[in-house]
């Protein structure tokens, strides 16, 4: 179960309890010379899929063929994975929203300043790795212009190259250091682990061949789709959510105006909100498999507007 890694704690701070809070750091040195590739994962306390990616690639890599070094860090956010909630629980904040950090800010910033510090500064590349979260999957991976081939690397059939980067992320200390960065969303929602804990170790095994850092073709599938608009649906109205589409529709395309779920009251039962696709034609990227507590604001589905997607040249 253990990966062959050299293991060691960065100190974040003490907290009220007395416990130390530290972020977890591996390092997979290869026999060759070669870059460093950061790995990071659970930066959302409520995204575990990724840390299994994570231990799976450190266990798999085998460091005779590897030129280079892999540096990983499995939890980003302890306080936020044993709360299983997407914002560190002690001052509510979305840690991926507050890079680079501030030694002298809220604990999410001082934590965002440690990973800046004594993680990225170490990086050539960072690919930091997501999931839907408890209840929804999802299934895609972020390209910009300066990371196109990596992000194509990784193979994910759908990409999302947005039109202004979300500020705040992990991204921001990349950026600042000039190294190229992206984000992959897969899996969550437990249903389709086994498929997307496979897909994320393809993926890096993918950019690491794309790096030079391993021998091997990058294996992409044979269409890949770059989309520009994606719509965040978020109910109105809390309850329980039943799907009307299954996650077999994952990647595939939904017609305007059909009907995704229902938003019912566990107390009444009467429908409160019918959830429908928007765009004309959609490609469905993140949805509930099962039925599921909701909150109002929650992550329902996502969609993206097939109008302007465009494929990616082999
Ligand atoms: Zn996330």
């Amino acid at each position: 179960m253990q990966p062959p890694t050299r293991y060691e704690k960065l100190p974040v701070t003490t907290l009220a309890s007395g416990e130390e809070l530290f972020i977890p750091l591996h390092r997979l040195e290869g026999a060759g010379s070669g870059p460093t590739l950061g790995l990071s994962a659970v930066v959302h306390g409520d995204e575990p899929l990724p840390n299994e990616v994570v231990r799976r690639v450190l266990t798999e890599i085998e460091p005779a063929q590897l030129r280079g070094t892999i540096l990983a860090v499995p939890v980003v956010n302890g306080l936020a994975f044993q709360n299983l909630s997407r914002h560190t629980p002690i001052d509510m904040l979305d840690l991926n929203r507050n890079f680079p950090g501030d030694p002298g800010g809220w604990l999410s910033e001082q934590i965002a300043h440690v990973l800046t510090t004594r993680f990225v500064s170490q990086l050539d590349v960072h690919v930091d790795l997501h999931s839907g979260g408890v209840f929804p999957t999802v299934d895609y991976v972020y390209v910009f212009d300066e990371t196109r081939e990596l992000s194509l690397a990784f193979g994910s059939d759908l990409l999302y190259q947005p039109t202004r980067p979300y500020q705040g992320t992990f991204a921001v200390p990349a950026r600042e250091k000039g190294i190229p960065f992206f984000t992959a969303e897969l899996g969550g929602g437990s249903l389709l682990d086994a498929r997307y804990i496979e897909q994320g170790l393809r993926g890096v095994t993918n950019v690491l061949k794309q790096l030079g850092m391993l021998d091997g073709e990058v294996v992409r599938p044979a269409r890949q789709t770059i989309v520009n608009e994606m719509a965040v649906i978020r109910p109105r109205h809390g309850g329980v959510l039943y799907p009307e589409v299954g996650l077999d529709q994952l990647g595939r395309v939904v017609v305007g105006g059909t009907l995704l779920g229902r938003v019912v009251s566990p107390y009444t039962f009467e429908t409160l909100e019918e959830i429908r696709a928007p765009f004309a034609r959609g490609y469905m990227i993140l949805l509930r498999g099962a039925i599921t507590r909701v909150n109002p604001g929650d992550y329902a589905y996502m969609v993206a507007n097939a109008e302007g997607a465009r494929t990616a040249e082999p």
